[in-house]
């Protein structure tokens, strides 16, 4: 039997190199599961995953926690007796701290302003996504961000207290779990008591930022998704770089952006709403120029929209009486549309597309599709197949 292992992190979450008495050592798949006296490194929990780094410069495959035991998993053995030294990877630890203790000051706030509770968790690598039990508006998440902002700035500390059961009764705090035993609670004075496992930063200054980047309902409640401390920055510069692109391309200050894209689009809108009026006069022209037929009649016409080829096809149909079909070039080929009120062209289609290896569909009276095939060949098959 192992010993419990004294867990550094628990009460002291910027300790991340450390020495420590080896007290187990067992052949597991991958490599040697260690055990020591003692470990910075965290097993994971919470919703925070389990730490990365080196024990005596070999990397530690994997970190997990059994029976009170922290198992750290490396790929040689070492004596039963033996010191080693531990190395947390500081950064990527610090950058979760950041996550996990703004996120905790976010859910103090909103607990504290709206009475949410914390209905879920989940810390990706770089982005925490957090869900309360009730619906929020943006302004008061706006609220709660402010709040949790301030908490920052106060930079008051965050420690960690272990009360008994008779102690635990009297006190007021936020947790997921109903427990009674080895309770630990991380206190951020003045803002927040919850329940949790993980190692935090120890003052609130060191989270940095928290910033509320998107939110939605979620399961008759909201899901937040937060970044803090240094993955804020990280996600501001890049979200300046876009902006400045944005900026440059559209020669507009930064406040004006949005107006300016709107602008674009409206103009867009009404160029495309030109080019089909345009398109229609052009098509509707070249209808009128073709000769009544019971049989088939076809244009061919440049840079139609397919809105356009049905407004040919609907004014041809009309005048024609047969079948009516316009073309118009495509990547390879062309870009159809056929349609008749005498003619079954779901057959005469699959037919066509047989013949010239074409693809579309469509209704019995309508179909659209493409054909890679030249406009002889187009006519000749038409002309042939539907005089
Ligand atoms: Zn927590």
């Amino acid at each position: 039997m192992v010993m419990k292992t004294k867990r550094i992190y628990e009460t002291d979450g910027s300790v991340f190199q450390f020495d420590a008495e080896v007290v187990g050592c067992a052949a597991v798949r991958g490599g040697y599961a260690l055990a020591f006296d003692q470990t910075a490194f965290f097993p994971g929990g919470g919703g925070q995953s389990p730490d990365a780094g080196t024990v005596d410069g070999e990397p530690v495959i994997e970190v997990y926690e059994k029976d009170g035991v922290v198992y750290h998993v490396t790929a040689q053995p070492r004596a039963v007796g033996a010191t080693v030294c531990g190395a947390v990877d500081a950064v990527l630890r610090f950058r979760r701290m950041q996550q996990h203790s703004g996120e905790h000051l976010l859910s103090g706030a909103a607990h504290s302003e709206y009475g949410c509770e914390n209905v879920g968790f989940h810390m990706s690598e770089d982005c925490v996504t957090v869900d309360f039990d009730r619906p929020l508006t943006a302004a008061q998440i706006e609220r709660i961000e402010r709040k949790a902002n301030e908490a920052v700035y106060a930079n008051v500390p965050i420690r960690c207290e272990f009360p008994n059961p008779e102690e635990l009764a009297g006190l007021t705090y936020r947790s997921k779990l109903d427990l009674t035993e080895n309770v630990r609670l991380v206190v951020i004075e003045g803002y927040d008591v919850c329940a949790c496992c993980a190692p935090h930063v120890r003052r609130t200054g060191e989270i940095g930022l928290i910033k509320v980047l998107s939110f939605i309902n979620y399961k008759g409640g909201v899901r937040l998704t937060v970044k803090s401390g240094s993955d804020a920055l990280t996600d501001y510069a890049a979200k300046c770089v876009r902006t400045n692109e944005l900026i440059a391309m559209l020669c507009a200050k930064e406040e004006k952006i949005v107006e300016s894209v709107r602008h674009m689009q409206e103009e867009t809108e009404r160029l495309r709403h030109a080019l089909i009026q345009a398109q229609r006069s052009r098509v509707a022209a070249m209808v009128e120029a073709v000769e009544p037929t019971p049989g088939s009649a076809l244009v061919f016409c440049d840079d139609l929209t397919p809105d356009t080829l049905r407004f040919a096809v609907n004014e041809g149909v009309a005048r024609v009486g047969g079948l009516f079909a316009a073309f118009t070039p495509a990547e390879s080929g062309y870009r159809y549309c056929m349609g008749s009120k005498s003619v079954d062209l779901a057959g005469f289609a699959k037919a066509f597309h047989a013949a010239l290896g074409g693809r579309g569909g469509g209704k019995a009276n309508m179909i659209q599709g493409s054909v890679p095939a030249d406009r002889a060949s187009i006519e000749a098959y038409i002309m042939n197949n539907n005089r």
